[in-house]
């Protein structure tokens, strides 16, 4: 099954693919990871991503699309994937739509408010990219792996406040666009992790 979750900045997405993917096995494609792997690494590519990044704007279309054209011919993605970020706007979505067949385009309905708190609390693991809030990880280590979590750089108050933005303006008229293709499933995101996981497997099936 090919699928795609989509939702707000903060609205849970990462969390749900990293759930569902390892109940369906199938790979999570993050291209926020993937794009922050390459920042880590010291690429040309993440050098080109980080000023847009911390800007709280979207990455050119050709660098983000050349990147995720080469993950999805990867062997561990003929059985299907799950998208994690992309497409984010409509020009993406095209390309994406030249390249494969989507089967769902999950939507994680969230409201703004709550939005802005999980981001402020949000948590995340440098090495392994598992992702938490504070108050779930009092320790501030890792779940996973033990490392220290960091706050990322593009959750601080005054990117979020563009990250939104760009959301609302570019990626949110994707949902009419996978509605207009009969394949979009929304999710009410305002709930706990594990009821917000239940709506999705019961939608899936
Ligand atoms: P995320 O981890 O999905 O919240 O993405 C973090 C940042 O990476 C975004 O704010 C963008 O700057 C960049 N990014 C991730 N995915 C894309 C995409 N599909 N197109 C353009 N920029 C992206």
């Amino acid at each position: 099954m090919n699928i795609i979750i989509m939702g707000a900045p903060g609205s849970g997405k990462g969390t749900q693919a990293v759930m569902i993917c390892k109940a369906h096995k199938i790979p999570h494609i993050s291209t926020g990871d993937l794009l922050r792997k390459n920042i880590a690494d010291g690429t040309e590519l993440g050098k080109q991503a980080k000023t847009y990044m911390d800007a709280g704007k979207l990455v050119p279309d050709e660098l983000v699309v050349a990147l995720i054209e080469d993950r999805l011919k990867a062997d561990d993605c003929k059985n299907g994937f799950l998208l994690d970020g992309f497409p984010r706007n409509k020009a993406q979505a095209d390309v994406l739509g030249k390249i494969v067949k989507t089967d769902v385009a999950l939507y994680l309905d969230t409201d703004l408010n709550k939005i802005a708190a999980r981001m402020a609390s949000r948590r995340v693991c440098p090495k392994c990219g598992y992702s938490t809030s504070a108050e779930l990880a009092k320790d501030g280590k890792c779940k996973e792996c033990g490392e220290t979590l960091i706050i990322r750089d593009d959750d601080k108050l005054e990117v979020v406040e563009n990250r939104l933005k760009v959301y609302a303006e570019q990626s949110a008229p994707l949902i009419e666009y996978y509605k207009a293709k009969g394949v979009l499933v929304t999710v009410n995101g305002n709930q706990t992790i594990d009821d917000v996981y239940a709506d999705i497997e019961a939608a899936l099936k």
